[in-house]
């Protein structure tokens, strides 16, 4: 089986109500795609993470002019040496951020080819399932104004709770005393009603107004504080960790193994959160994984994007082993943002959503997933 062509598809879709979390407002939805071809017929799909404010032409454009001229005449399923050789031609000017996220789509398409070639899901390649089904949280709980919304969210967080949901993630980083407003709302919406909370920041701090804000939460047994300070300051991320309850997450903004070794040597995080679209795919995915075992740390996959994107996490997430075995461990959780998102309903024949409260994942080869090219049509910048 050889390469024969590398497709893109930008896909944008404007926002009925723009939302804002901390580090701006959002417009529209974009997503970067990437189909590829081989000789005998079979086509592997894998999406760049586009950050909220991020330009889905970067990762294109990486695609295009650096890394398809790696891969065409390659056999996909080399998955580990496909990996190294895009990695190694564009270490000089890649290693973070869009660059690392084109590799990222690559690899999650050499992987559904794989998986489609040996007729197999890809957790099977990947040494087979822990779980088939998956609890998912709800991230939500945007700003529509942007301050003095805490009616409305603790409203929101009982729309969650109605709609199958226990966890939920709540995003923050508008004031620190509105924060605190907001998340008082919330926490008597749902009191007694089986719910936790988590909260994501998404680094609108400094190291002492975050850990005013985690103090002040100290009492809401939180199941993790995410991206409390920016993703540079891991020795903030380390005070953080020693002087609050509650777990610290981060890591949607980091990248490969590499990255991830700074995060862990530093003592940053008990939860790691790479993105599968962005951390550099399914490969880089497995060596982070092992890396975080041998640092104790928990692994729990950030999710966001398009179907794509949300199939290729659960199959991660399938044949993720858990950090700290016991009887009952804590099992990982999936992120599933609750936004309007056009590219996550209509792109597949089969959209990802809740049964009882919990997602499956899907079993048919390669993502198990199908995705309608119509829609790819309707949506392409
Ligand atoms: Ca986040």
């Amino acid at each position: 089986m050889k390469i024969t062509d590398i497709r893109i598809h930008v896909l944008k879709s404007p926002l009925a109500e723009p939302f804002a979390f901390s580090q701006g407002w959002v417009r529209q939805r974009s997503a970067t795609l990437v189909e590829v071809l081989t000789d005998d017929g079979l086509a592997g799909w894998g999406e760049a993470f586009a950050q909220g404010l991020e330009p889905p032409e970067i990762a294109a454009a990486a695609i295009e002019h650096a890394l398809k001229p790696l891969l065409l005449g390659a056999d996909p399923r080399h998955t580990e040496v496909l990996w190294h050789r895009m990695y190694h031609a564009t270490r000089d000017y890649g290693r973070k951020g869009s660059v690392v996220a084109a590799l990222s789509a690559v690899d999650i398409a050499l992987w559904d080819l794989t998986g489609k070639a040996a007729n197999a899901p890809i957790h099977q390649l990947l040494g087979g399932a822990f779980r088939t089904r998956v609890q998912p949280y709800a991230t939500g709980f945007y700003r529509t104004r942007g301050q003095g919304e805490a009616a409305r969210l603790a409203d929101e967080a009982l729309r969650h709770h109605e709609a199958g949901f226990r966890l939920m993630k709540v995003k923050l980083g508008y004031g620190v005393d509105d924060d605190i407003e907001c998340m008082a709302a919330i926490h008597r919406a749902i009191e007694g009603r089986g719910v936790t909370l988590m909260i994501d920041t998404n680094h609108a701090y400094g190291r002492a107004e975050a850990l005013r804000l985690g103090r002040a939460l100290a009492d809401f047994d939180l199941r993790w504080y995410e991206e409390p300070v920016v993703p540079e300051d891991l020795a903030g991320y380390a005070e953080l960790r020693r002087q609050l309850p509650m777990p610290i997450a981060g890591g949607e903004n980091e990248h490969t193994l590499y990255g991830f070794r700074e995060l862990f040597a530093a003592g940053a995080v008990d939860v790691a959160q790479p993105d599968v679209g962005s951390c550099g795919g399914i490969t880089a995915m497995r060596h982070i994984v092992a890396l975080a075992q041998a640092h104790g740390v928990a692994v729990n996959p950030h999710v966001w994007g398009s179907a794509v994107a949300q199939a290729a996490s659960l199959q991660v997430i399938a044949a993720l082993p858990v950090a700290h075995h016991s009887l009952f461990a804590q099992q990982p959780v999936l992120e599933y943002d609750r936004s309007s998102h056009p590219f996550r309903q209509q792109l597949i024949t089969r959209p990802i959503g809740l049964q009882d409260g919990w997602v499956h994942i899907p079993d048919g080869p390669g993502l198990g997933i199908e995705v309608d090219r119509a829609v790819v049509e309707r949506y392409r910048a």
